[in-house]
């Protein structure tokens, strides 16, 4: 008699930090878990990250709720990845006759702090050009009015998957890598496992959890899942080249960081309209343009890099303008979407909220199976120390704020506290004065 292979309550298509973190969740909540990776795991798009896990900053001009999610995971992961996590002081340098006066970019950062504290951030400073210039020497003098920092947690994105795959693996998880899947398996209830060349898996459900190619795996199944992606690249140093993170304006008022890390420096991203992810390249005019922003407040900034990576996001389609565009997640069941059983897609979303993006999956993936089985991914670091379980935050509850899917209303609502945050701001510095700080302060505030 032959052997009668597996049948898994999951099998997970990709092993970028999507699918680790859902074979990691699936297989604490006791699962029968496999995971297929194609190439090695988490070098695709999470690779070609900025690699932060941050609270999303720039969100609160148009989107608080997936700032405020963010924020929230974030800090789970801090939680649970806390060796792999360093806190990465930024500043960013404000000129006269720029998109947003150092006024308007201190009360985003005002709005900022509540939630950043939310993952262990640290309360904004201020410092005038004086002192930033004693910070970073070799930034253009002219025109500046001063800076205002914030914090981030850096992080290299491919131990992030490791860890999440080792943990998974303690956990049962079985993980194949080098295997593409190439076809569905179907059956009366729809899609009953995966093919890949040599071998099948069957699973009760399959979750396509490959980040920019999750419309083509769903296309195996006849399952579309239309994204809007954006292409970014950056410009990678061996050396590190600065000594705190940065954000600059660009020309185009969008933002551009430098990330200085142990494995050198990233200047980037840009963000450009992407067909497809398999295509996605650098291109000479997005060199040209990193680099022109950088030298402009850099002048004497290396032109010479040592490589560029380049991925593309996966952003879930939308209406609205590119720079309006979510980066929330969801979770598609495509039993109640498209009528094919058996199969769910996690899509959208990013590196930062990762966790709460494989607690929605694998929630889904138990009430599929009809199994009742809590979610216990921050309650265990991801090299397997047990930690309490965090107490219930009442904030979690922003991802069900209905505004939050018309572009519009979104952006309003948000632009709208803003403005209050703004008017108060204003008052507070008429009664108050403008209390800034000092590079030691700032040195100190960091050094802890
Ligand atoms: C330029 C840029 C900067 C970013 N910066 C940040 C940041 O600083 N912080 C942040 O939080 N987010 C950031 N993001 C977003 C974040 O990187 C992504 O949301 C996240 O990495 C997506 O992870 P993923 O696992 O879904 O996709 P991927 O990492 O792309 O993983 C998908 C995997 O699926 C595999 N796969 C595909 N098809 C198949 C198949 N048929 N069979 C088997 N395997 C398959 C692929 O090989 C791949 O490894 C950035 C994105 C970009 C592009």
């Amino acid at each position: 008699m032959g052997l009668v292979p597996p049948i898994y309550d999951v099998v997970v298509v990709g092993g970028g930090i999507t699918g680790a973190g859902v074979a990691r969740d699936c297989a604490m909540r006791g699962l029968s878990t496999l995971l297929l990776e194609r190439g090695a795991p988490g070098m695709a798009t999470t690779a070609s990250s900025t690699h932060l896990i941050h609270g999303g900053l720039r969100y609160l001009l148009y989107d608080r709720p997936t700032t405020a999610a963010t924020c929230l995971d974030s800090g789970l992961i801090l939680r649970i990845a806390s060796t792999l996590l360093r806190r990465l002081p930024i500043l960013w340098p404000v000129y006269r006759g720029q998109a947003h006066g150092i006024e308007a970019v201190e009360t985003l950062l005002e709005a900022y702090d509540p939630l950043s504290e939310q993952k262990g951030g640290k309360r904004h400073l201020r410092l005038d050009a004086e002192q930033t210039l004693r910070l970073l020497p070799g930034l253009s003098r002219q025109g500046l009015l001063g800076c205002v920092s914030f914090d981030e947690w850096w992080v290299d994105p491919v131990a992030l998957v490791k860890a999440n795959l080792d943990s998974a693996r303690r956990h049962g998880a079985e993980i194949l890598v080098g295997a593409a899947v190439t076809g569905m398996l179907r059956g009366p209830a729809g899609v009953e496992g995966v093919a890949a060349p040599g071998f099948e898996a069957r699973a009760a459900v399959t979750v396509n959890a490959a980040g920019p190619w999750i419309d083509q795996v769903g296309r195996l199944a006849q399952a579309r899942v239309p994204l809007r992606l954006r292409k970014g690249t950056h410009l990678r140093y061996e050396a590190k080249l600065a000594p705190f993170g940065l954000l600059l304006e660009a020309a185009d008022r969008r933002y551009v960081f430098v990330i200085p890390s142990p494995q050198g420096t990233l200047v980037g991203p840009t963000d450009l309209p992407a067909a497809n992810p398999d295509s996605a390249a650098t291109q000479p005019e997005e060199v040209a343009y990193l680099l022109r922003t950088v030298r402009r407040y850099f002048p004497s900034f290396p032109e010479r890099f040592d490589a560029t990576t380049v991925g593309s996001r996966p952003i879930l389609s939308q209406a609205g303008g590119a720079a309006l565009l979510s980066r929330d997640f969801a979770v598609f069941d495509h039993q109640t979407r498209d009528g094919i059983g058996g199969l769910v897609t996690i899509g959208g979303g990013k590196m930062s909220d990762f966790r709460a993006m494989a607690e929605a999956a694998t929630d889904l993936v138990c009430a599929k199976l009809g199994r009742s089985l809590p979610c216990t991914t921050s309650c265990e670091t991801l090299d397997g120390r047990a930690l309490e379980r965090p107490p219930e935050n009442p904030r979690a509850a922003c991802r069900e704020d209905p505004s939050r899917r018309h572009p519009r209303l979104r952006q309003a609502q948000a632009l709208g506290r803003l403005a209050i945050g703004f008017s108060r701001h204003l008052a507070r510095r008429a009664l108050l004065g403008r209390p800034t700080a000092t590079a030691e302060d700032f040195r100190d505030y960091y050094a802890g």
